[in-house]
C-alpha cells in the first residue's frame, strides 16, 4: 500500500502538501472545473470528446503509458 496519496485528478502522481488532494495546481483547477461544470466523472474513465480546451494538453490518463 503506498505511504502516500496519489493526485485525486490523474491519480499517477503523488499529491504534494500545496495542492493536495492534488500533485499541481493544474490538476486542481481541472478537477475545480468539472465540478463546477457538472461534469465531473468517475476517477478512471477516459476523457473522450472534445469537452476543454485543456483537456488533450496533458492527457494524465492515456493509455500506453504503463512502461
Ligand atoms: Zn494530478
Amino acid at each position: 500500500m503506498p505511504s502516500r496519496e496519489l493526485c485525486v485528478y490523474c491519480r499517477r502522481r503523488e499529491a504534494v502538501d500545496e495542492y493536495r488532494p492534488f500533485c499541481s495546481e493544474r490538476c486542481k483547477m481541472a478537477d475545480l472545473g468539472r465540478w463546477l461544470s457538472g461534469d465531473y466523472r468517475v476517477p478512471g474513465q477516459p476523457a473522450a470528446g472534445p469537452e476543454g480546451p485543456d483537456d488533450q494538453d496533458d492527457a494524465p490518463d492515456s493509455t500506453g503509458r504503463g512502461h
